[in-house]
């Protein structure tokens, strides 16, 4: 027998998918890490996994306890499988510019979702300073806390990256990856660095974020945005980011990630997130930087499926000024 001891242990070891036109027209093998099949469909269901092992191990969380957290919707989404399958109750809070088909799944799987206003992280009513106040109102309960707890990116360094390792059998040159959190690029970037030095990381943002310019001069400056993506890009430099080696940044704009995700669905039989349309898009970038012969890694973070009404509407496009061209 071959089997998996149900929802945790299904989480992680994830393929290695070799991204076929894109390795094509680079002349580098660029692959991506199908976080998109974990159970909960998304990469955050391993740090949502490893941050309610964290609260059960200190004590925290006992039977029956709630999980209350932040999060533009895949942590949710991870936790309330978790919970779930666990005998907790979760409570998200979200900021009211997510898409409703998040809002709806986190419903449907049985959370008690609170969206509330987007403001900014300084501002006391941001949606993760909500949650944080109102773990602290009840009894048995914890906010997990995905952006400053390190159990988030201890996830990605026991699992995702000696994973990306054994799977490339350490010929790996560069990771690159958008960071919301910043858990996934910092806990694979620790790892990758301890076996090899010269593995290079790369941050891939977004327009609205301020991580380019941290990476790139010191200096978390805001580039010009809004993007029409989620889950990535940030103000602030998090706890789970700090102290990270991180070689070089790029810059991806909506529309090339949007004729990345585009043409990955037309030619390649792919359908991805607005994230890992920017994570392709960085790779390529990369490739083009590194040169051919290169081993290149990205995160294939989650599937369309969660942004039909937004990436995949023609209307919402053509309202951003944006074409599905490729
Ligand atoms: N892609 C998607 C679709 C996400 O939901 C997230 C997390 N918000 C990320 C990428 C970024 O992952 P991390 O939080 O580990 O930086």
């Amino acid at each position: 027998m071959d089997t998996k001891n149900g929802f945790a242990a299904t989480i992680g070891n994830t393929p290695l998918i070799r991204l076929a036109g894109l390795s094509k027209a680079t002349g580098c093998e660029i692959l991506g890490k199908a976080e998109f099949l974990n159970p909960g469909g998304s990469v955050k269901d391993r740090a949502a996994l490893w941050m309610v092992r964290e609260h059960e191990k200190s004590g925290a969380l006992k039977p029956g306890g709630i999980v209350v957290e932040g999060t533009a919707g895949n942590t949710g989404i991870g936790l309330v499988h978790v919970c779930n399958a666990r005998g907790y109750s979760s409570v998200i809070y979200m900021p009211d510019n997510q898409s409703p088909e998040k809002i709806e799944l986190l419903q449907t799987l049985g959370a008690e979702v609170r969206v509330v206003p987007t403001v900014p992280y300084k501002n006391d009513m941001n949606y993760q300073k909500q949650a944080g106040r109102f773990a602290e109102t009840l009894p048995n309960a914890v906010w997990t806390n995905q952006f400053d707890n390190v159990a988030n990116r201890l996830a990605h360094y026991e699992s995702t990256a000696p994973e990306i390792w054994r799977q490339t059998a350490g010929t790996i040159d560069s990771f690159v990856t958008s960071t919301g959190t910043g858990g996934t690029l910092a806990g694979v970037s620790r790892y990758l660095k301890e076996q090899s030095p010269d593995v290079r990381i790369v941050l891939a943002d977004p327009m609205g974020s301020a991580l380019y310019s941290w990476v790139t001069t010191g200096q978390p400056l805001m580039s010009e945005g809004p993007s029409i993506t989620e889950g990535i890009g940030n103000s602030r430099v998090t706890d789970n980011l700090i102290d990270t080696v991180i070689d070089d940044a790029v810059q991806v704009t909506d529309q090339e990630m949007v004729s990345m995700v585009y043409r990955q669905m037309a030619e390649e039989g792919w359908f991805f997130g607005s994230s890992t349309g920017i994570n392709l898009c960085a790779a390529m970038k990369v490739a083009e930087k590194l040169g051919p012969g290169h081993v290149i890694v990205t995160i294939l973070a989650d599937t369309g499926s969660k942004y039909q009404s937004r990436l995949f509407n023609a209307q919402f496009l053509a309202e951003k000024g944006l074409s599905s061209a490729h």
